[in-house]
């Protein structure tokens, strides 16, 4: 039995392409987890941490170390105590925020595609998506399509800056546009910036640093993409007061706290210099341009993502009728796992012609999955 509110979700996406990956022994260029491991410091540190006696309940906005170690990667607005909550993963924040600022009734914007949790936590608060389609091959928005998504009854709108799975930068121009819609709707974005040090071309603007905003924007992200550590499960939400109100009353709820010693060692984490994050970027960079080289090489449509370690590509060359179709060709013959962006589509006709790959992995892990890919008849 399930509750009619997520019964239309199904099982996510994520969790059943790992499954069938593990099945078929596909190269999992799926889920967006690394095959590597975080800084060597930072797994020094937990294990401290755990030694160290932390073994209880940590304060339910978090530990005031790392909550210190977040308001500094922001301006020096952040106060740690008002403005911060460390949450289980972005994954408990989507859920912390819209259960804690949105009612029943109210509308989210939501840009598609998207995050697959976003539409369900919007489901679990009561509320009602209205959705605007970012296009390929640019993936931009259209100003009068996304005032239409606006009313009077819109709370928030939820903005994916780098963008899963598009790998999308919005630029300046998009977020003061998406910032101007707020101001006028009286509505608040809730930034999901995980993939904020993961940024190849353009930067990274914060929402929250537009002028005016500050009142305005929820910012949510997390450790596990920055330091390859996504099962730490650690995440945290940035908000004006008047929100971190509304974001503890869901929070205190959900999961009350979060891991302990594994705060002590994010906020170790947090405090590394610009050369692992300029590294990271690097290390990034080759294995993007490795997958991406490959794939246009192969007959994919693809042009390099901005950010994100995701690349969405054009599977329509190959002449499989959708990208559940493909996908499934590609676990079971091919052995290659990768994810069916309809997942992320309200309308799933948008995706069909797509396919994501998620370019996390080792270079021999790469090597591997393209090499199995030339087994495709363009
Ligand atoms: N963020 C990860 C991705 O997009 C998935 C996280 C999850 O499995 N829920 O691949």
């Amino acid at each position: 039995m399930v509750a009619r509110r997520l019964e239309a979700f199904g099982t996510t996406v994520f969790a059943e392409i790992s499954r069938l990956a593990v099945e078929h022994g596909a190269v999992n260029l799926g889920q967006g987890f690394p095959d590597f491991d975080g800084p060597e410091v930072v797994k020094e540190a937990a294990i401290e941490a755990v030694r160290a006696g932390h073994g209880q309940y940590a304060p339910m906005p978090g530990v005031p170390g790392l909550r210190r170690a977040i308001a500094g990667r922001h301006g020096g607005w952040v106060d740690p105590d008002a403005h911060v909550t460390v949450t289980a993963g972005c994954t408990e924040a989507i859920p912390s925020v819209l259960l804690g600022l949105v009612d029943p009734g109210d509308e989210v914007v939501l840009f598609e595609p998207y995050y697959d949790s976003y539409r369900a936590c919007v489901a679990m608060a009561g509320a009602t998506p209205r959705f605007v389609t970012l296009r390929a091959p640019d993936f931009t928005f259209d100003e009068v399509e996304l005032r239409g998504a606006f009313s009077a009854k819109t709370k928030a709108v939820l903005v994916n800056t780098p963008h899963n799975p598009t790998g999308r930068v919005f630029t300046r121009e998009e977020l003061e546009c998406i910032g101007r819609l707020c101001e006028e709707f009286d509505a608040i974005a809730v930034c999901d910036e995980v993939y904020e040090e993961l940024v190849f071309e353009g930067e990274h603007i914060r929402m929250v640093d537009l002028p005016g905003m500050r009142e305005r924007v929820v910012t949510m992200s997390s450790l596990g993409k920055t330091f390859s550590l996504t099962g730490w499960k650690i995440g945290w939400v940035v908000a004006p007061e008047e929100l971190t109100r509304g974001v503890r009353a869901a929070h205190q709820f959900l999961t009350y706290a979060v891991n302990t010693p594994m705060q002590h060692a994010a906020a170790v984490a947090l405090g590394m210099g610009d050369a692992y994050f300029d590294e990271l970027r690097a290390g990034y960079r080759a294995k993007r341009d490795l997958l991406c080289d490959a794939l246009g090489g192969l007959g994919f449509g693809v042009r390099k993502p901005a950010g994100t370690y995701f690349v969405l590509a054009d599977h329509s060359g190959f002449g499989f009728g959708d990208d559940v179709a493909f996908c499934k060709h590609l676990i079971e013959e091919v052995g290659v796992a990768a994810i069916p962006p309809s997942a992320f589509y309200e309308n799933k006709a948008e995706g069909k012609d797509l396919v994501r790959f998620a370019f996390c992995k080792r270079e021999e892990t790469l090597v591997e999955a393209v090499g199995r890919l030339g087994r495709l008849k363009g």
